[in-house]
């Protein structure tokens, strides 16, 4: 029993883009409403769905397919199946903390202190430019200190339906629709709309470690090994501007000696200043050189 017609308006269904911030409020306000006497729909063959009161995933008795019931919203339920067990994802942490953005060795010296593994609710957006290029945008739909998640990328087709069976492992979305399309709408996006919006629910490991007496949390996606971290011990730049700052202070100062040279005595001893510049500059490159070198083996 296909509906195009049904099918093509919960599909495209036509967004408002408010730019009004969200806040908490908004959002309990938003998920204590209570659900409005609309009739729901299935996304893909537009039957009619009775969810019991609370139940928010779904399973559509006519064509099987899963779905995610948000108010008067039904959208496509989807998760991404992960690849890596707990000890590559570890792996891939490892790699991430041994890489650049990081404190030297923190591979080394960081704690491990365990992981937890979940799949974790996002709002997935196909947003359509002008120009019809399509991008796929997320937005968490629970509550994370891993902001970062919203630069996902994952991979294309990897996409498949929710299974009830994962319901013990997966986190309950707590973002209503309206309210991720309006972080949406506060990035600088290009001009567009959203054409397609489903919940994906995605595997996550997060692992805490301690390092330096402090506990951070780092968050690597089970399916590719990306590693999305807000807070972590990061390369300290100040002892590099530090050596940048002395390195130009040396050389001003030894650019000094020919504008005295210059300006003493009709320009007498111009040549005496510029030697002394070349001199001493030659003479204070290889303690600045080593200097740097020091600073860049110490972070
Ligand atoms: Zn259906």
């Amino acid at each position: 029993m296909w509906n195009l017609s049904r099918l093509y308006r919960l599909l495209f269904h036509p967004t408002i883009l408010k730019p009004t911030p969200p806040s908490n409020s908004a959002i309990i306000h938003d998920m204590d409403a209570t659900a409005p006497n609309t009739v729901l729909h299935c996304t893909q063959c537009g039957g009619e769905l009775h969810p019991d009161e609370g139940q928010l995933f779904l399973t559509c008795p006519y064509c099987g397919a899963t779905v995610y019931v948000d108010k008067a919203h039904v959208v496509f339920h989807w998760y991404l199946a992960p690849t890596l067990k707990e000890q590559e994802a570890g792996a891939s942490l490892r790699r991430w903390m041994a890489g650049n953005q990081t404190v030297k060795d923190l591979d080394q010296k960081a704690t491990m202190l365990g992981s937890t593994f979940e799949y974790f609710p996002l709002w997935y957006f196909k947003h359509r430019q002008k120009s019809g290029r399509e991008d796929i945008l997320y937005e968490p739909a629970a509550a994370t200190s891993v902001s970062e998640l919203r630069r996902l990328n994952l991979p294309a087709g990897d996409l498949r339906a929710y299974e009830p069976s994962m319901d013990s492992q997966a986190r309950s979305p707590t973002v209503p629709l309206e309210t991720a399309l309006q972080w949406l709408a506060q990035r600088q996006l290009p001009e567009g709309e959203v054409v397609e919006q489903a919940m994906v629910h995605i595997p996550l490991f997060t692992f805490k470690y301690q390092y330096r007496a402090n506990t951070y949390t780092a968050v690597v996606e089970a399916a590719t090994g990306h590693v999305f971290a807000n807070i972590f011990p990061a390369k300290a730049e100040a002892p590099y501007r530090m050596a940048g700052v002395v390195t130009a202070l040396v050389f001003l100062c030894l650019a000094i000696f020919p504008v005295i040279g210059a300006m003493s005595n009709n320009g007498k001893y111009l040549d005496i200043g510029l030697g002394a510049c070349v001199g001493l500059g030659a003479l204070a490159a290889p303690f600045l050189f080593v200097l740097a070198a020091w600073v860049a083996a110490k972070i």
